[in-house]
């Protein structure tokens, strides 16, 4: 397809203003693919790489089907974790900013219950969540949805790699079966051909694996001795002096030790792993995207889905057990056109699998041919302050900026991301300054009003 505009699609001004203004200036390969077929009504199947926009490629369908005045669920997105839900979330709120009364909730495991059912009480015209708890909802008719137009399975190959193949069939049991089902998938596996053929009919397939550019990524493998692999590790940090690192761990008790091994050795690092609390996994997650924290360790399924632009390092500790797993996790790195780094480092048996990767574009070697971390040190400058205020309150970046480079005293130049979520707001300031700017904002107060702010550990 030559033209790649949106304007082709039959949308509505208002919907191509608002592309336009989040500077989607043309479509993305996959969402060309597949976007024609959706607005068709047509169940679609579509295999796309990570980053490639197919939360626009589905967002766009389904919201174009949205009445408004229907106040009942009309579609629901499962996702294979909270993040990704949460993600998803923002994205579709983002798409339908300018479409007045619309309610989008997110239903995922590890919260309280509670308050989702109040939030049901008047029903969402979309929904999106995770399978488990969606399940729950619809079992005990907190939740309908024989009303549904699209159910979307978003990462559909990493929901079957997670084990819940059986809740989704049973959330379908509650679907009408006239609706149109879209399943989005970075891989193209049997099991994820299987599940399409039980649960869409006639679906379109399209794939754009194969005509997209790859990433630019430099991959380098390092051959460590098993006991030595932490201080390999920390020496591949020292030797790429990377802005931000995310460094995958094959195991939730690897993710911990290596986290712990990197801060005990001048290196601020956080473990992202299931075991985590709700608030724990946020705090980490807004410190990582907003550049306080420079060194993110998470397992495969903590990390997947995570939308974190601007990744200078990938890290293996240890070769992961599939090849898709890999390209996958390097794949994070070396987004829209920069380029990336990946190192893997690998002992013991795994020497066996790395031997059968070499090719020409990667760089081999052993890891004590590395040069000694001797006393290199990563911190990041900027530390994170909250502010328990958020949209809720109206707040915009503009009000907290506003704030503290006026009456705070603060410069521009002192203050990074601001991010607003719900009810809480995260600024990233200059680590010798957040004192002065938690004291300034409690006594400015922000559009009037006063707010608690402290520092987030
Ligand atoms: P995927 O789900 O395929 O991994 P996402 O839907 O999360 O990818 O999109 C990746 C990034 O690309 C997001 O930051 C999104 O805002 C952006 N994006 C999506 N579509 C477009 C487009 N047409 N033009 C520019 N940016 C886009
Ligand atoms: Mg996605």
């Amino acid at each position: 397809m030559n033209d790649m505009s949106f304007s082709q699609l039959h949308l509505s001004k208002l919907v191509l203003d608002n592309l336009a203004e989040l500077a989607y200036e043309k479509m993305t390969a996959i969402q060309a693919q597949s976007l024609p077929h959706v607005l068709q009504n047509k169940d679609v199947i579509a295999q796309a790489k990570t980053g490639s926009g197919k939360t626009a490629a589905f967002g766009i369908g389904l919201l174009n089907k949205i009445e408004l005045k229907n106040y009942s669920v009309q579609a629901l997105v499962l996702c294979p974790t909270r993040e990704l839900a949460d993600q998803v979330t923002k994205d579709l709120r983002r798409l339908a900013r300018f479409t007045e009364n619309i309610k989008i909730i997110t239903l995922c495991g590890g919260v309280a219950i509670g308050s989702q059912i109040k939030s049901l009480s008047h029903p969402a015209h979309i929904v999106v969540g995770t399978p488990g708890r969606i399940l729950k909802h619809l079992d005990k008719n907190y939740m309908r949805i024989d009303g549904l137009k699209t159910l979307v399975l978003d990462e559909a190959d990493r929901m079957l790699d997670m084990g819940f193949v059986e809740d989704i069939q049973k959330i379908i049991e509650f679907a009408p079966n006239k609706r149109q089902t879209l399943l989005f998938s970075a891989t193209y596996t049997d099991e994820v051909r299987s599940l399409s053929k039980s649960i869409q009919k006639s679906a379109v397939t399209v794939a754009t694996i194969d005509t997209e550019s790859p990433n630019k990524i430099t991959e380098m493998f390092y051959e460590s001795a098993a006991d030595l692999n932490l201080s390999h590790l920390v020496n591949i940090i020292a030797k790429e002096e990377p802005k931000n690192v995310l460094v995958f761990a094959n195991t939730k008790i690897d993710a911990k030790e290596v986290a712990r091994h990197l801060r005990n050795n001048g290196i601020e690092a956080a473990a992202l792993h299931g075991d985590l609390e709700q608030y724990q996994r946020n705090d980490v997650l807004v410190k990582f995207t907003n550049g306080t924290l420079p060194v993110l360790v998470a397992t495969d399924v903590a990390a997947r889905g995570l939308d974190i632009k601007e990744l200078s390092l990938v890290i293996n500790y240890g070769l992961p057990f599939e090849h898709n797993v890999y390209t996958h996790r390097i794949g994070r790195t070396g987004r829209a056109g920069s380029t990336g780094i990946a190192v893997t480092l690998y002992w013991g048996k795994q020497a066996f699998k790395a031997k059968k990767m070499q090719n020409s574009s990667r760089q081999f070697d052993k890891a004590s041919t590395l040069p000694k971390a001797n006393g290199y040190i990563l911190k990041a400058q900027n530390g994170t302050i909250v502010i328990e205020a958020g949209k809720r309150n109206k707040l915009r970046p503009g009000d907290i900026l506003g704030a503290l480079t006026g009456d705070v005293g603060l410069n521009g130049k002192q203050i990074g991301k601001i991010s607003i979520y719900d009810k809480q707001s995260y600024v990233a300031i200059e680590r010798g300054l957040i004192n002065k700017a938690i004291k300034g904002l409690k006594q400015s107060g922000l559009k009037g009003k006063r707010f608690s702010v402290w520092i987030m550990k």
